[in-house]
């Protein structure tokens, strides 16, 4: 059942850290758990949001605030742009929590589309002049992609309601309005 279709090209992550820097990476509450598991961390010490007015629509679930408007759950960056995750080895920017690394992290530079069964990967536009790694090494094959990707479709439909339930409860005012109490409903529910 199903496959994946992608991209004939090749591809090996040079580890120059740049998308590391660049984007806003988006979590769900998979990742946030997957995440404190690994580096028993708290969910706050290293998840943040971004406004949903200022960054645009970014088609995925967006939480209320007390500040009544819709924001995105990201990995928390340093004062220089780096996700707090990024480790510096040499000249090389490598990846501290690699095995549980978010699920968007574990696609870049490609991105994915369901068609019916079918996973269709294709090379995120920006990173075509962007990512020195695309180009580089071995053809690449995307069965582990493949599999994140159903994993992720999931994850992302159960987020869905859990923010569609959150929200309903921000409007009722039955919940305090913050990123902590957003994290602590996504966690424990
Ligand atoms: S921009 Fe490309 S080469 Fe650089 S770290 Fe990201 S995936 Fe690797
Ligand atoms: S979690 Fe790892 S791969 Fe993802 S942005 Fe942070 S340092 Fe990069």
């Amino acid at each position: 059942m199903g496959g994946w279709i992608g991209p004939r090209i090749r591809f090996k992550c040079l580890l120059c850290g740049e998308c590391c820097r660049f984007y806003w990476v988006p979590l769900t509450h998979v990742d946030v758990r997957r995440i404190v598991e690994r580096t028993g961390l708290r969910p706050l010490q290293f998840a943040g949001e971004v406004p949903k007015p200022k960054v645009g629509d970014w088609g995925i679930p967006a939480f209320l605030l007390s500040d009544g408007v819709e924001h995105y759950l990201v990995l928390k960056k340093r004062v220089d742009g780096f996700c707090i995750f990024i480790k510096r080895e040499g000249l090389s920017f490598a990846c501290s929590i690699y095995d549980s690394r978010p699920t968007t992290c574990v696609f870049y530079p490609f991105v994915y589309a369901r068609d019916g069964g079918v996973v269709r990967f294709e090379v995120v536009e920006a990173a075509r002049d962007f990512c020195p790694g695309l180009g580089r090494g071995r053809a690449k094959g995307f069965d582990a992609e493949f599999a994140a990707a159903l994993a992720h479709d999931e994850a992302l439909a159960q987020y869905r309601e859990l923010v569609n339930r959150w929200n309903r409860l921000v409007a009722a005012g039955a919940v305090e309005a913050t990123l902590e109490g957003f994290l602590g409903y996504i966690t424990n529910f």
